[in-house]
C-alpha cells in the first residue's frame, strides 16, 4: 500500500499480512512510517494505494468507519482517556454505546479488564489520579473491553517514565499469551524480542525486513537492519531480559 505527504511518500509499496493470533512488531527509526502504517489499518489516515483489509472488512473511506473502529483497538503513546470520567467509566462506555451491553454488563466487563491490568483497587479515580503507566494500562483494558479483532499499538510506552515501562509492558505482555492478534509499534528492543512471533523492519516508508526475532536481532539480513539494532540498543541494558 501506498501513502503519501505531497510528494513525499510516508508509505511505499508496503505489503503486510498479519495472522490471527500473530503479535507483529514495527520496529525502525523514526520516521520511517511506522506510526503512519498503523493509523491506516485503522482509518485515523487514509491511503493513496493499495488495500487494507481487517477480517475481511476493506478498510477504505468513511464507510468502513464505525465496522472498522469497532473490530480495530488501538492504544496510543497519549493515553487519550476521558478526564471527567473514572477509569472504570472509561473502560465500559465503548462497550455500551457501541456494542449496545447494558451499563452492568459492561460495568461487569471492565471491573474484569480492571483487574486484569491490576487497577481494580483504583477503578474509581478519574485519569488525572493515576499515573502514566496506569492510565496507560486503563487505555489498554478500554481496547480490549470491546473485544477487538486486532490490537493496534503505537509506540505505547514512549510517553512513560522510565520506572512506569516495564509494568505497561508486562500487561501487552500478559495479552499477547491469550493468543490477541497485535501490531505493535515499539522502540523497546528486548521486549518485542521476547515478545513478537515476527519482526517488521521499516525504514523510509517501506518494510526492509520481516524475520522471526531471534533471526531478526542475532543474525539480521540486511546492513541497515544491523546499524539500527546497533544503535537502539546501545546504552539501554543491551539486548538481555
Ligand atoms: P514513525 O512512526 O516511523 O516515526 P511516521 O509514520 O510518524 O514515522 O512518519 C513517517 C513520515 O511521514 C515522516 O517523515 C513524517 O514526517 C511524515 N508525516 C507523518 N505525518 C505527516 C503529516 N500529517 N503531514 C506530513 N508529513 C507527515
Amino acid at each position: 500500500m501506498e501513502k503519501r505527504y505531497g510528494a513525499f511518500a510516508a508509505l511505499d509499496g508496503v505489503d503486510l499480512d498479519v495472522a490471527r493470533g500473530e503479535v507483529v512488531a514495527l520496529i525502525g527509526p523514526s520516521g520511517s512510517g511506522k506510526s503512519t502504517l498503523v493509523r491506516c489499518v485503522n482509518l485515523l489516515e487514509t491511503y493513496d494505494g493499495g488495500s487494507v483489509e481487517v477480517d475481511g472488512i476493506a478498510v477504505r473511506d468513511d464507510r468502513h468507519l464505525a465496522r472498522v473502529r469497532a473490530e480495530v483497538g488501538m492504544v496510543f503513546q497519549q493515553f487519550n482517556l476521558f478526564p471527567h470520567m473514572s477509569a472504570l467509566r472509561n473502560v465500559a462506555l465503548a462497550p455500551v454505546r457501541v456494542r449496545g451491553l447494558s451499563w452492568p454488563e459492561a460495568t461487569a466487563r471492565a471491573e474484569a479488564l480492571l483487574e486484569r491490568v491490576g487497577l481494580r483497587a483504583h477503578q474509581h479515580k478519574r485519569p488525572g489520579q493515576l499515573s502514566g503507566g496506569q492510565q496507560q494500562r486503563v487505555a489498554i483494558a478500554r481496547a480490549l473491553a470491546m473485544q477487538p479483532e486486532l490490537l493496534l499499538f503505537d509506540e505505547p510506552t514512549s510517553a512513560l517514565d522510565p520506572e512506569m515501562v516495564q509494568e505497561v509492558l508486562d500487561v501487552i505482555q500478559d495479552i499477547a499469551r491469550t493468543g490477541a492478534t497485535l501490531l505493535i509499534v515499539t522502540h523497546e528492543m528486548s521486549f518485542a524480542r521476547k515478545v513478537a512471533d515476527r519482526v517488521v523492519f521499516m525504514e523510509q516508508g517501506r518494510i526492509v525486513e520481516i524475520a522471526p526475532p531471534e533471526t531478526f536481532f542475532t543474525n539480521p539480513a540486511t546492513d541497515r537492519a544491523r546499524a539500527f539494532i546497533h544503535t537502539a540498543t546501545r546504552g539501554r541494558g543491551g539486548m538481555s531480559a
